[in-house]
């Protein structure tokens, strides 16, 4: 879809009307959100006046996802920062905890409102047009990427909901239904290059000529989406969303160059350092973990919530016409290693091992060898061969220098045979600790 007309607003424009109703939101918390009013206090901030506008947000406390939790209580299962009445209400989403128990996240029918206006957007930007066929393996279930269901109608899709975890089906409907598009996340979009193939199909012969990719890191990493683009023959932009903070915020362009951010207006971004929670200024090149404020959200806000996704920036104007800064996802900061000072993503592991396709089938593991963030070098890593291939030192060499080269890591290569590494129809385990 081309962009609307408020997508390509110049950015300082932007800004200050996000700075508008930035300092309405913190009213708003101030008057109804228990937990931001003494959260607030606590930082000697006792009034909206005091905390300013968006120029001195850096100032505010960050937001933490157990500090959420640890207010929930059998009376109010939301949490603290619940702020609107349950007659305000009009759907509650649960959010898939670590822990075990859910986190729910509540709307009001402006919140839900908005948030089908941010997803159509950054779906949208994907270059799909109104009319088109699109296939999804998203549940309309309780999860809040159900919400995305309803910015498809706003596109003027005609949408195919397939579900999670039914790969005949889905390969079924794109036979028979020969949808334009499919919603996928990456993991899920290259099992299903290869488990096409088991069954003698080519997705390359298929209808589908757009892989939207979300849920998870990676859609944007060159070599893996290499990967995916060949052998969907199609081309895949990626869109993303945090659980707490709206179903897909930000999504790709056709130029490919990182995730517009469709959801502004609605929220502000902010980068931190995630070690020290410094602030980073979104200049281009600048990367860190990124921290999200609600500007106009009512059942439960969030004020500078970590949402652990580390991210770069991109701020280069982009031919699309869409204006503000664009991100590309590194991955998430909790599976992120340190290793002798080095950050080192297991995401970005699995993109230089991509490069060496077809010699390899892209399916990496990284495998700690010690609890927590730092490890000792060399950081093991398992590589698994492509279907045909065979066990090669040298390979394997030519794998470890590339990932000293580019990610300045010392890793100890072990070539898997293919098919032994565990393939994911959701979201793939990049990291398992020994
Ligand atoms: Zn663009």
């Amino acid at each position: 879809m081309p962009p609307e007309p408020g997508e390509t607003r110049p950015w300082a424009e932007q800004l200050a009307d996000d700075d508008e109703s930035y300092r309405v939101q913190l009213g708003y918390l101030f008057e109804r959100s228990p937990f931001y009013r003494e959260k607030l206090a606590a930082a000697g901030l006792a009034s909206p006046k005091d905390a300013g506008g968006l120029d001195d947000i850096a100032r505010l406390p960050l937001t933490e996802k157990r500090e959420l939790k640890a207010t929930c209580t059998p009376e109010n299962p939301v949490g603290a920062h619940l702020c609107a009445t349950a007659a305000e209400l009009v759907r509650i989403y649960s959010t898939s905890g670590t822990t075990g128990t859910p986190s729910y996240v509540p709307l009001t029918a402006d919140d839900l409102h908005n948030w089908v206006i941010a997803s159509a957007r950054s779906y949208g930007a994907s270059g799909i047009a109104a009319g088109q066929r699109i296939v999804t393996t998203y549940n309309a279930g309780p999860f809040v990427a159900g919400a995305a269901l309803a910015a498809f109608e706003r596109l003027g899709l005609s949408h195919v909901p397939v579900g999670t975890g039914n790969t005949e089906r889905l390969l079924l409907a794109i036979e028979h239904l020969r949808p334009d598009a499919a919603v996928l996340t990456p993991s899920y979009a290259a099992y299903l290059i290869e488990s096409a193939a088991d069954r003698g199909l080519d997705l390359r012969g298929s209808s589908v000529t757009r892989v939207l990719v979300a849920g998870e890191p990676g859609g944007g990493e060159p070599a893996f989406r290499a990967q995916l683009e060949q052998g969907w023959g199609a081309t895949v932009t990626e869109a993303m969303g945090i659980g707490d903070i709206g179903p897909s915020l930000w999504g790709e362009c056709e130029a490919q160059d990182g995730m517009h951010l469709g959801a502004r207006g609605f929220i502000h971004a902010e980068l931190i350092d995630p070690e020290s929670e410094a602030p980073v200024e979104l200049d281009d090149g600048a990367a860190g973990e990124l921290v999200l404020t609600h500007l106009r959200h009512r059942a439960a806000p969030l004020l500078r919530f970590r949402t652990r996704d580390h991210v770069v920036v991109r701020t280069s104007p982009c031919s699309c016409g869409r204006t503000g800064p664009r991100i590309r996802c590194l991955g998430r900061t909790d599976d992120m290693l340190i290793v002798r000072g080095v950050n080192v993503f297991p995401s970005a592991v699995r993109e230089v091992v991509s490069a060496f396709a077809p010699r390899v089938s892209g399916h990496v593991l990284v495998r700690p060898q010690t609890a927590g963030v730092k490890q000792e070098p060399p950081l093991p890593v398992s590589v698994e061969l492509a279907q045909d291939a065979t066990d090669d030192a040298a390979l394997a060499e030519s794998i470890r220098e590339r990932l000293r080269d580019v990610l300045v890591v010392q890793t100890r290569v072990e070539l898997v045979p293919w098919g032994s590494l565990q393939r994911s129809e959701y979201k793939s385990r990049l990291v398992e600790r020994a």
